[in-house]
C-alpha cells in the first residue's frame, strides 16, 4: 500500500510541477508587486527538483518519496517558500510512514501535519497574509467534507476550492510576515503569492485524482 500511495505521490508531484511551470511568470509578477519577484521562478525549481526526485525514488515507499521530494524542493528553490514546502512535504512524509494500509484518517493526518509544518516554521498567525491563510480553510475543508463522507477526491477537490478563495481573499489583507511587510501599502489589493501559488497547486493535485 505505501508503494501504491507512493506512485500516486510521484504522479501528484508531477501535476504540482506542471501547474507551478504553467504559472510561473504570472507567480512572479505577483510577488513583484510587494515582494522580490522570485516566487515563479523558485517554485519551479522547487517544484522541478521535487518532481524529478519523487521520480528517481517510485517504488521506494511514500514516505522516502515524499522525503526525496522535500529535500530536493529545500536545496533547489531558495527562498522562504522553499523551506517552508521542503518542511510540509518533510511532515506529510513522515505522517503517512509506510504502513500496509491507509484509511481516510491518514489522509486527513497527513494534510494537517503539512499545514502544521508550515505554521511551526514560519510562526504566521492567520491574517498575516502568508500562505497559512490558504492553507488552513484547505485543512478545514478536507477534514471537514471527509467527515461527511466525501471521497478522497471529493475532499482534495473541495478543498482545493477553498484554498483558491481563501487565497484570493488575501488581496484585502495588510502583510505582517515576509519580505511583503515593508510593502504593505503596495500589497493591499493584491493577494499573497504563497497562498495563490498553493490554491493553484491543490487544484492540480485534487485534478490528478480525478477518474
Ligand atoms: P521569498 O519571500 O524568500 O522571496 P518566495 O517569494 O518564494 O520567498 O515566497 C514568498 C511567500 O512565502 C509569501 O507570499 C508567503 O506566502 C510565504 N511566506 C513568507 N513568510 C512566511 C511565513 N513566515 N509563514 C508562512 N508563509 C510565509
Ligand atoms: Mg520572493
Ligand atoms: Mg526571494
Amino acid at each position: 500500500e505505501a508503494i501504491r500511495l507512493g506512485e500516486y505521490a510521484a504522479s501528484a508531484l508531477d501535476a504540482v510541477a506542471a501547474v507551478v511551470a504553467e504559472h510561473e511568470t504570472f507567480l512572479g509578477k505577483l510577488d513583484a508587486i510587494a515582494g522580490d519577484g522570485d516566487h515563479g521562478i523558485g517554485m519551479r525549481r522547487g517544484a522541478d527538483a521535487a518532481s524529478a526526485a519523487a521520480a528517481e525514488a517510485r517504488g521506494t515507499g511514500v514516505r522516502n518519496v515524499l522525503l526525496q521530494a522535500a529535500e530536493a524542493w529545500s536545496e533547489k528553490a531558495g527562498g522562504t517558500s522553499g523551506a517552508l514546502w521542503g518542511a510540509a512535504l518533510t511532515a506529510a512524509a513522515n505522517s503517512l510512514g509506510n504502513r500496509g494500509t491507509y484509511g481516510d484518517q491518514d489522509a486527513a493526518d497527513c494534510v494537517n501535519a503539512f499545514v502544521s509544518a508550515v505554521i511551526e516554521l514560519g510562526k504566521a498567525d492567520p491574517g498575516d497574509k502568508t500562505m497559512v491563510d490558504a492553507l488552513l480553510p484547505y485543512a478545514e475543508t478536507f477534514t471537514h467534507e471527509q467527515s461527511g463522507g466525501a471521497t478522497l477526491s471529493q475532499a482534495l477537490a473541495a478543498a482545493a476550492k477553498a484554498a483558491k478563495r481563501a487565497a484570493d481573499s488575501t488581496a484585502e489583507l495588510s502583510p505582517k510576515k515576509g519580505r511583503a511587510r515593508p510593502l504593505a501599502e503596495k500589497s493591499i489589493g493584491h493577494p499573497d503569492p504563497g497562498a495563490i501559488s498553493f490554491g493553484l497547486i491543490a487544484e492540480g493535485v485534487a485534478n490528478t485524482l480525478e477518474p
